[in-house]
């Protein structure tokens, strides 16, 4: 058995033999041209035919895989007849009387070279588009014929690296997966393996060897690992994964665009918990209906020094303007504690998830949050934002912070920087201090999100980082529960809705409760949704709400 790892880009596990991908090799030879227009006529004649190619391409792309994936092949399209490109060919044929095939392939590999040693990621990968578009144009030339997968067996498919037009091309039913030594999460490969649910692994490197061919092989695409040769424990454990993902997927497809209505009509929110913007996929493939919670501390964390006003205001707006009239939640800065960043220099504490952390930094440091603030309010005028603050423990603290939003938007009018002056402010219900005040702190502000990773540890004194503590740290612990009780009504007399943010949040055994509580919105990771979308249209309150009502008050202290 050989375990070799790379970069997981579309999950799902895949089984089956392990197969090279056979491209037909395009060997060019070098000659001096005499006629240079005749050979510039040759190159528009096969730059036409790679244009009705891909065409052909983009439908098969859109049937397929939709709208996303024929785009690329239109984006070819474009590249494909791009000005500057086409001027270094016609400059290699008319000045240096290259050939056809030659001046093809210098002039992409001359692009390939320009677009890989940029900094940004996405246009790093477009290098490999550009090598495409000249190898189809050479194959034209050449008279060649594309690879395919020459196996009457379904193969998990090995390459050094796959063109997109190379992974349209080939015919899915014979694919359970890709692996490939090469190849980033941006490319398009990757993008095409995702939109189609087929596994995943690129970046393997060196170990993925030619003399595999013909063994077994497992590629797990969520993890990155792929297995050669396994033994029966570890196949039984991957093949059961994939049933679960199969089952999944299942479910994905016949609840999406469906409500989270209960048997008896009550409705509640799903939304997502997410960290990045590049989350913002899973939530859309998940059909999630928000973002609950958008951990904006990534965007520190993923720096060296202060992200600038601007670098967050992309991230934000890119959000914002991806969920469109969805509703979005951003958290301000939630760091100290677990969460330690060196250029914060914060002090070092005896008990540091009880020191200076989250809005307790923001507040001591105006000027750290008056730059997300800014950031965050001129993102406002792409979507529908909701700010909210972590860590809350008193009425003060929600007045000082939003005395510091109002004067945000005083300087941004002021500038004339458009806002939108419809931003909902909310806090993190996750101390204990907050539950208890929830009915002062109901007054102050549109929603609560109750943060029950921390109330937990901070209601049962349990550290939530303190593995050992088992069936100490209890979510379930009445306390918790009762917790979630009053603060959803002391909120609900006074008009400010609830959401649950924490892990908690996705406990199916809880939906049940959630429901029976009021509870308005859940935001989960995003594979959770439709599991829980699920679990709440299997059930019904109409008997249940006033038991669980009841045991919460009652009989649940007892245990
Ligand atoms: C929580 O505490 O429940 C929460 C959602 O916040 P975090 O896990 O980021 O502390
Ligand atoms: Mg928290």
């Amino acid at each position: 058995m050989i375990t070799i790892q790379g970069k997981g880009v579309s999950v799902g596990v895949g089984a089956g033999p392990l197969y090279y991908y056979h491209r037909a090799v395009n060997t060019i030879s070098r000659s001096e041209v005499q006629d240079v227009q005749a050979e510039w006529e040759r190159f528009k004649e096969a730059q036409n035919k790679a244009m009705e190619q891909l065409g052909v391409l983009a439908e098969k792309a859109r049937a397929e895989a939709g709208d996303e994936a024929a785009l690329l092949f239109e984006t070819h399209q474009m590249m494909a007849e791009d000005g500057d490109y086409e001027d270094a060919i016609r400059a290699l044929i008319t000045e240096q009387k290259q050939n056809a095939e030659a001046a093809v392939t210098d002039a992409g590999a001359q692009f390939a070279e320009m677009f890989a040693s940029m900094d940004d990621d996405y246009m790093k990968a477009r290098a490999a588009d550009v090598k495409d578009i000249s190898n189809r144009i050479v194959s034209i030339l050449l008279g060649n014929v594309q690879g395919g997968i020459d196996s009457d067996v379904p193969v998990i498919l090995a390459a050094d690296d796959l063109a997109p037009s190379e992974t349209v091309q080939l015919d899915k039913s014979k694919i359970l997966g890709f692996i490939t030594a090469q190849g980033s999460a941006t490319s398009h490969t990757a993008i095409l393996a995702r939109t189609m649910g087929i596994p995943a692994i690129v970046g393997v490197g060196d170990s993925l060897k030619p003399e595999y061919e013909g063994r077994s092989i497992i590629v797990d695409g969520g993890t990155g690992a792929a297995v050669i040769e396994p033994d029966a424990a570890t196949t039984e454990i991957l093949l059961k994964k994939r049933e679960e993902q199969i089952e999944r997927r299942r479910l994905l497809e016949t609840l999406k665009g469906k409500e989270n209505v209960t048997k008896d009509g009550k409705s509640i929110r799903i939304y997502c918990n997410i960290g990045s913007p590049e989350d913002l996929h899973a939530v859309q493939s998940n059909d999630g209906g928000g973002i609950g919670l958008f951990r904006s501390e990534f965007l520190y964390l993923n720096c060296d020094t202060y992200p600038t006003e601007e670098m967050q205001f992309e991230a934000y707006r890119k959000v914002l303007s991806d969920m469109g009239d969805k509703e979005v939640v951003i958290r301000t800065l939630d760091i100290g504690a677990d969460k330690q960043i060196g250029y914060f220099n914060l002090p070092q504490e005896e008990n540091p998830a009880m020191g200076m952390r989250a809005l307790r930094i923001c507040l001591t440091r105006p000027e750290v949050f008056h730059t997300q603030l800014r950031a965050l309010y001129r993102a406002s005028a792409y979507g529908k934002l909701c700010i909210m603050f972590p860590m809350v423990t008193s009425v003060w603290e929600v007045r000082e912070a939003k005395r510091l939003c109002k004067a945000v938007t005083e300087e941004l009018r002021a500038e004339g920087i458009p806002f939108s002056d419809d931003v909902q402010i909310g806090i993190m219900i996750e101390t204990p201090a907050s539950v208890l005040m929830s009915d002062r702190l109901a007054k102050e502000v549109d929603f609560f999100s109750i943060g029950t990773n921390d109330l937990t540890q901070y209601t049962l004194a349990c550290d939530r980082q303190n593995n050992d503590l088992g069936r100490f740290y209890d979510p379930h612990h009445p306390a918790i529960l009762r917790a979630i009780k009053m603060v959803v009504d002391n909120a609900h007399k006074n008009n400010t809705w609830v959401g649950i943010c924490g892990e908690l949040g996705a406990d199916l055994e809880l939906t049940e409760t959630f429901l029976a509580i009021g509870v308005d919105e859940l935001s989960v990771t995003p594979s959770a949704v439709l599991p829980l979308r699920n679990r709440v249209r299997e059930i019904d309150t109409t008997e249940s709400a006033a038991r669980i009502l009841a045991h919460l008050e009652d009989d649940c202290c007892a245990e």
